[in-house]
């Protein structure tokens, strides 16, 4: 989705390790998130939370996120299409990747994230259910059930057909196995900004949910950024000469 042309200068992000080439960084906006889920946990007033459990959002974030972004990093390698670079940001995380790989494989990479996610979700259900409760410590407890319940979220949310979500990207390789990319692409854009913005009027108006809206009102913009983008290359190609392609490119899978 981005070009060289549209991207805004690189905020400031830390290396904290590679793995089989693939690097991990992380944005101080990531740090921000967790910080933020981490207020909001102490701010809840029934029950109310303890320092130590509110405190539990930094490694279950980090872990979450950082296994969703690993599972598209190892798939797309294991098409061989070599190492990726994984960033942990404020919207959770993105792994780019500069390749060119076929629909087909796009639709397994995006699909490989959210399935770890499940299994993850699966994996701490099942260590729940063969932890005696009396005798376990609680922290290892109310660890394993957040873990629980953000993958389940998590993958869930990823799945929503809406770019650059994985369920987006889904829906953009399906539709581009069956009409032109250029259409393909279009349909995605429309789609994403439509199914964005109900999710952040039901998020607002029905859940209450505002941290989902903020993100669905970002998706919007990014879809809207992206049609406006596509217009200005239509008018560029009947006109003039190309200033810029969107959407051409592989787009990093974010989230
Ligand atoms: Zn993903």
């Amino acid at each position: 989705m981005t070009t060289e042309e549209l991207t805004p200068p690189e905020p400031r992000r830390f290396r904290l390790f590679s793995i089989a080439g693939t690097t991990v960084d992380v944005r101080p906006s990531f740090l921000i998130l967790v910080g933020l889920f981490v207020l909001l946990a102490l701010d809840q007033d029934r029950p109310r939370v303890p320092l130590e459990i509110a405190l539990l959002w930094i490694p279950v974030l980090f872990s979450s996120v950082l296994v969703h972004e690993l599972a598209h990093a190892s798939v797309i390698a294991l098409f061989g299409h070599g190492p990726s670079e994984i960033e942990l940001g404020g919207w959770g995380g993105q792994t780019v990747n500069r390749r060119r790989a076929a629909s087909w494989q796009e639709i397994l990479i995006s699909f490989a994230g959210p399935l770890s996610s499940f299994a993850l979700a699966l994996a701490c259900s099942g260590v729940l259910r063969l932890l005696p409760l009396e005798s376990t410590n609680i922290i290892l407890l109310a660890f394993l059930g957040q873990m629980r319940e953000v993958n389940v979220v998590w993958g869930i949310f990823n799945l929503f057909p809406i770019f650059p979500l994985d369920g987006g990207q889904i829906l953009l390789h399906g539709l581009a196995h069956v009409v032109k990319q250029a259409t393909a692409l279009v349909a995605t854009t429309w789609i994403s900004i439509v199914l964005a913005a109900g999710l952040g009027l039901a998020a607002l108006f029905l859940l209450k949910a505002y941290f989902v809206a903020i993100i669905a009102a970002s998706l919007v913009m990014q879809n809207w950024g992206q049609w406006q983008a596509w217009r200005r290359f239509q008018a560029s190609r009947a006109g003039l000469s190309r200033t810029d392609d969107p959407g051409q490119g592989p787009a990093p899978h974010s989230f």
